[in-house]
């Protein structure tokens, strides 16, 4: 990813307290010691957790809180409650965080030692007492945290620990997102507008408008020799379908999408921005649609939006951070819901877009195509086809309600095609949504979830919903043990709380 990267890493608060005296407090920082340096060595957590010294007054707890929230650094805190840790020592500390937080709920034993236990075994290890202690405060201030629960060395818990991680950067990267609009929304459509303010407040997004000539020039003052560098780049890399075109005219519509990624991305990090939007109806002086410009920028990581659609650029950005050097990664993009299969059995929705999705998702090589758009009014633009990998992913859509935000996360099921669409110039991802077609759409439906999507395979319907929960917005889930008519109470129970 071109943008800059912080070094994130995450901190350990243990709680404790002086009433079992020096050799407890001892056991205490030993066992905190060996937890932490086995989940970093575990090679599941991608970002590093650096140990504190144990918290055993409300002096300490809230200096190392206020530290915390003063490291552009930090992106989180585990807090593990060893021993009991009188919870209104905790107060001020919580007060004071401004950090993602998780109550790792574990012990240090997995086993109780039958034969050797006493009461000093039982004071030294005592997180079924303690932590309940910690979560009734966390709960009465209503502090949004995720809660962990089981043995640190545990696999799953280990899973889990990382993917919050990976929520709480989406939460910290989301404070100084910025979008830039090049246009403004498609004229009529509602769904992708929305309170730009309220969404600064809510998510810390800044979108912001700057005239579309400015980017065409931008684009102009890229040099033909950086143009053509990228152009041999791209014939190296993926395939061409000429389509029956001439090569040398074919070659110069590339060009143009080369130009464009090139005086595109510079534009953006001149003046600071990690998401785009463009739309079709209001090009300016760029050539073509962007179609493979915006393609490759997705792909090196920034977010995107189409036909206006801010909110989508923002999530998609946000989803590429939470998901970066996930090893084996299968790829996040904007998506729109275009076309349905109603063949019984083969029930889904084909996913595309008239140009942009992401290459990421590619199953195999993606080839360079040309063909006339409809919409734009511009030359014929250049852009990548592929068909998509398959497996499990989640769908996010982020609508505005008129007096709040609410997001909406579909868990689908991406599938490979029954054949080949030789006359479907665009990229494509097949999925069915959970837990079948009808109860997945009808839902999506009720909510009133957008045709835009932002999509990753490589998240979890939890992490989003953990993000939502964090900004203080309604997350619907669709996914397995999704009923109509508990999804209709849900929603009821959302459009009284959230207000
Ligand atoms: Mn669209």
């Amino acid at each position: 990813m071109k943008q800059a990267k912080r070094e994130y890493s995450f901190w350990f608060f243990v709680g404790s307290q002086e009433l079992y005296g020096e050799e407890s407090l001892k056991n205490v920082a030993d066992h905190a010691k060996a937890i932490v340096a086995s989940l970093n060595k575990s090679g599941e957590l991608p970002y590093p957790l650096v140990l504190k010294p144990t918290l055993i007054t409300a002096q300490s707890i809230h200096q190392h809180f206020s530290e915390a929230g003063a490291d552009p650094d930090c992106a989180g805190i585990i807090t593990w409650m060893h021993t009991f840790s009188p919870a209104k020592m905790w107060i001020a500390g919580l007060k004071a965080n401004t950090k993602p937080l998780m109550h790792l709920h574990t012990q240090f034993n997995r086993e109780i030692p039958y034969d050797d236990i006493d009461m000093d075994f039982m004071n030294d290890n005592q997180s079924a007492h303690g932590g309940r202690e910690y979560a009734h405060i966390v709960t009465r201030m209503g502090v949004v945290r995720k809660v962990v629960a089981g043995h640190w060395d545990d696999p799953a818990v280990k899973r889990r620990v990382a993917s919050w991680m990976r929520t709480a950067v989406g939460i910290v990267e989301s404070r100084h997102l910025r979008v830039m609009r090049v246009a403004d929304n498609m004229r009529d459509v509602a769904v992708t507008e929305g309170d730009k303010v309220e969404a600064q407040l809510k998510f810390g997004w800044q979108v912001d408008y700057w005239p579309v000539n400015q980017l065409a020039e931008a684009v102009g003052a890229v040099s033909k020799a950086d143009t053509d560098r990228l152009v041999e780049e791209y014939y190296a890399r993926y395939d061409v379908i000429l389509d029956g075109r001439d090569p040398k005219e074919f070659k110069k519509h590339v060009a143009v999408q080369a130009q464009m990624e090139l005086g595109f991305e510079r534009f953006l990090q001149e003046k600071g921005y990690h998401a785009i939007v463009t739309h079709f109806d209001d090009l300016g002086a760029l050539k073509q649609m962007p179609g493979l410009a915006i393609q490759r920028l997705m792909e090196k990581g920034y977010g995107f939006g189409a036909e206006g659609d801010w909110k989508t650029a923002a999530l998609v950005r946000l989803m590429k951070l939470m998901t970066r050097d996930i090893k084996g990664a299968k790829g996040t993009s904007m998506l729109e819901d275009y076309t349905y299969n109603l063949a019984p059995g083969k029930e889904g929705i084909l996913q595309a877009h008239m140009l942009e999705i992401c290459p990421t998702l590619a199953q195999n090589k993606p080839a360079i195509r040309c063909e006339h758009l409809l919409m734009g009014g511009k030359e014929d633009p250049a852009r990548l086809v592929f068909t998509s990998k398959t497996g499990p992913g989640v769908a996010v859509s982020l609508v505005d309600m008129g007096t709040r935000f609410r997001m909406i996360i579909a868990e689908v099921d991406c599938k490979a095609n029954d054949k080949p669409m030789p006359k479907l110039p665009v990229a494509t991802v097949f999925w069915t949504p959970r837990p079948d077609f009808a109860t997945g759409v009808e839902s999506w439906i009720l909510a009133g979830g957008a045709h835009h999507t932002a999509f990753s395979y490589d998240l979890t319907s939890e992490q989003m919903a953990d993000w939502a929960e964090h900004m203080g917005v309604e997350a619907l889930v669709i996914g397995e043990g999704t009923t109509i008519k508990g999804f209709k109470q849900e929603m009821m129970l959302g459009q009284a709380f959230y207000r």
